[in-house]
């Protein structure tokens, strides 16, 4: 009966954001299948992280149009998202909500679950409103040197902080909806880490590109957002921004498995 609830659930929610134009077809598939299972499984307070996750990132990739244009042709894909992004942002928290089918009532599928949308909670919130930031990012790998607005890689104490407030948000009501205090710093910090860990990736291996029209550093491939083929400058080719963001929720997870085990 839950599992059925749960279909019809994520049915309606894909098929909002796919008329909302906030997924496109492979994505609204993608959000019915991962939706079935983390409503279908895990229930009611699983089904309030995700679209917590869901909702916020979603608004906030809408909010302040204005003053972010121009900034999309840096990001790899526009705010329509696909079947690979949303795999990419909710694949681990979906495996964990699986799990939780075979092992009941344990905790630590729980604390994935909520670490894993920490982290990519942490990271959407920190992209989408780092960006408003009047001054510009420095590189994590060294702090010394500032660069664009919306680089990979880029942080400040203004995106970091959208980062702690989006990761906060998922630990607060990770504990709320379980009674367990002892999550709200676990899954905060674990979600921090993870976004942290997306910006590093973003610095060193992530594949950049180039776009000699713009003369502008791209995540775009084949073509930039003005039609000329990019070409690669750095990173590996396979580290796409799909990946990038499936090892931020990695990361946040095995941060928080980690500090619940000791
Ligand atoms: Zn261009």
């Amino acid at each position: 009966m839950q599992l059925l609830l749960g279909f019809i659930l994520a049915l309606i929610i894909a098929f909002l954001a796919y008329k909302a134009r906030s997924l496109n077809t492979s994505g609204a598939v993608a959000a019915a299948v991962t939706g079935t299972i983390i409503f279908g499984i895990g229930g009611l307070s699983w089904a309030v992280l995700l679209l917590t996750f869901f909702i916020t990132s979603s608004a906030l990739s809408r909010a302040f149009k204005k003053r972010k244009r121009g900034l999309d042709e840096k990001f790899s894909k526009g705010h329509e998202r696909d079947a690979g992004q949303v795999l990419a942002n909710g694949g681990l928290a979906t495996l964990f909500a699986a799990l939780g089918f075979f092992f009941p009532q344990q905790p630590w599928t729980w604390i994935g679950f909520a670490a894993s949308l920490a982290a990519v909670n942490a990271d959407t919130w920190a992209t989408e409103l780092g960006v408003l930031n009047p001054h510009p990012p420095r590189l994590i790998t060294d702090l010394r040197k500032t660069v664009e607005k919306g680089t990979s890689g880029g942080i400040s104490l203004f995106g970091t902080l959208a980062s702690l407030t989006g990761s906060g948000l998922i630990a607060l009501l990770a504990s709320l909806l379980t009674g367990n205090w002892f999550l709200l710093p676990l899954v905060t910090i674990a979600g921090l880490a993870g976004s942290l860990f997306d910006s590093f990736l973003g610095a060193t291996v992530q594949a950049m590109y180039y776009c000699p029209t713009d003369k502008k550093e791209t995540e775009k491939h084949p073509l930039h957002s003005c039609g000329t083929p990019t070409v690669h400058v750095r990173g590996w080719k396979w580290m796409t921004n799909d990946w990038v963001n499936f090892l931020c929720g990695t990361a946040g997870v095995l941060v928080a498995l980690m500090i619940y085990v000791i």
